[in-house]
Formats: C-alpha cells, sequence, structure tokens
C-alpha cells in the first residue's frame, strides 16, 4: 500500500550537531507510525553524516538535498551536481522551493531541467509549486499553478510516474509570516492539480503524489491530512523539533490508517 508522505525541509537551520541529534531521536520514534514514509532534507554539509546516521541504524528515513544543479560537473562556482549527491545516496531532491524562486532568481525552466537531471540519475524529485498571494487575491492561482506544473514536467515521461512528488506550497502561506491555508481550499487546489496531472499523463496521474506545505501545525495537519488528494505533508518550522514532529505525526495518524 503506498505510504502517506511526511517529511520537513530544515532550510538554513540547524549544525551538524543539531542535525545528528534530531535525526537520532527522529529515528526512534518513526518506527512507531507504519502507515508513513518519512524524509527530512537538511543542508547540504550535513548529508554524508546524516547519510551514514541512517544507514548504521539501517532506518527508512529519507535523505533529501533542497537544490541541485543540472550538469554533472562544470564551472559552476557554489554548485552541487547530480553525482555529487548519488555518491552521497542521498534520495531525494527538492526543486522550486518558493524561497528559491525568490531570492535565487529559480524559474519554471530551470526547475524542470534539474527535474529531468535528477530523474536521469535515478533521484526522486521533490518539485515544489505554489502562487503568490497577489495570484489568489486575483482568482488566477489555478492558471498560475497549472503553468508551473506544465512547464516543470516538460519532458517528463509518464513512465516516471511514482519517481516524482509535488508539493503544492501556496507562497502565502509558508514561513514565519504565512498565513495557514484553509482547508477547502488546499481541496479545491489538490483537486485541481490532480486534474491537470490527468490530463497531462491519462488515469496514472492519480498516482503522482501530491503533499501540501506551507504552515502546516499540529492544529491543522489531520484537516489537510483527511483530503482525497493530498498524500503527503511537506513540513517546515512545526516538525524542526522531535518532539513537535511526533504530536503532527500523532494527529495525523488518527486519520491516516
Ligand atoms: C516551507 O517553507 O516549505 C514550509 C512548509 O515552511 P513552514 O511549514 O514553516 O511554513
Amino acid at each position: 500500500m503506498k505510504k502517506f508522505l511526511l517529511g520537513t525541509n530544515w532550510k538554513m537551520n540547524k549544525t551538524l550537531a543539531q542535525g545528528l541529534a534530531y535525526s537520532e531521536a527522529l529515528m526512534a520514534i518513526i518506527g512507531k507510525y507504519a502507515q508513513f514514509e518519512f524524509f527530512i532534507i537538511p543542508p547540504y554539509t550535513h548529508l554524508w553524516k546524516m547519510k551514514e546516521a541512517l544507514a548504521a541504524q539501517k532506518s527508512p528515513l529519507k535523505l533529501g538535498a533542497q537544490n541541485m544543479h543540472e550538469q554533472d560537473f562544470g564551472q559552476f562556482t557554489g554548485e552541487i551536481s547530480p553525482l555529487m549527491l548519488a555518491e552521497i545516496g542521498v534520495d531525494i531532491i527538492e526543486l522550486g522551493h518558493s524561497e528559491r524562486r525568490q531570492y535565487f532568481n529559480e524559474t519554471d525552466e530551470a526547475v524542470n531541467k534539474k527535474a529531468l537531471a535528477a530523474l536521469k540519475h535515478g533521484f526522486t524529485p521533490l518539485i515544489c509549486i505554489g502562487e503568490q498571494q497577489a495570484d489568489k487575491d486575483y482568482g488566477v492561482s489555478p492558471e498560475m499553478l497549472a503553468k508551473q506544473l506544465k512547464i516543470a514536467l516538460t519532458d517528463v515521461p509518464a513512465t516516471a510516474i511514482g519517481q516524482f512528488w509535488i508539493a503544492y506550497e501556496p507562497v502565502w502561506a509558508i514561513g514565519v509570516g504565512g498565513t495557514p491555508a484553509a482547508t477547502p481550499y488546499v481541496e479545491e487546489i489538490h483537486n485541481f492539480l490532480r486534474q491537470v496531472l490527468i490530463d497531462r499523463y491519462g488515469p496514472s496521474g492519480q498516482a503522482v503524489p501530491l503533499l501540501f506545505g506551507g504552515s502546516v501545525n499540529i492544529n491543522n495537519a489531520s484537516d489537510y491530512a483527511r483530503l482525497d488528494n493530498v498524500d503527503g505533508l511537506f513540513i517546515g518550522r512545526s516538525a524542526w523539533e522531535p518532539d513537535l514532529f511526533e504530536a503532527i505525526m500523532a494527529a495525523v495518524g488518527a486519520v491516516v490508517k
């Protein structure tokens, strides 16, 4: 049975020591929740050591990188290539997070190139899309999201279904200043995204995991998790402490069996 996805991106937070302590604590907790597939996405500098720690315990916890260059090597100072991440044994590559788009000018076209490279190297691209507050105010969220999704998936074949994940993260809901999205809104948008995937891939578009993220917390997680087209939750701040993350697992575990 397909497991419900639960994971967290640490952004530029936690030292390696803090990250290792966190992953030790998390590994001890997740065995209680067989219905979930867990992932963590730490900063690049932590990946080798964290992979070693997970492997030492044969943990099912998946490890992701927060970004990746699409080329295998080259004159791209400051970038990290697929070969480097493959050598570590990273599972997931997060692409197109709104902070990458906002502060590092990442475009839909760049996300598409990176997604294709990630698939070629056997990673799970976790492609993030999300509309701005202004898009929502003008009533054009579906158009904006369809554009992001369609460009990100250009040339991604139906044979890759199951290998890539999509995270819908409304920009206005993300981070400290974010406003949690109303559940009916999340339902409407996830149903819409599902239809875009079905239009693109036929009935097998049903099998693309659609995660929701943006101010997910203990109070709203189970409401989102109940929705038909929500296949996982992608959590920031509220999962950065293992005990807070565990409280969310327990709440979601009550509705996802
Ligand atoms: C995010 O930035 O992807 C995110 C989900 O953050 P938060 O949960 O802190 O809003």
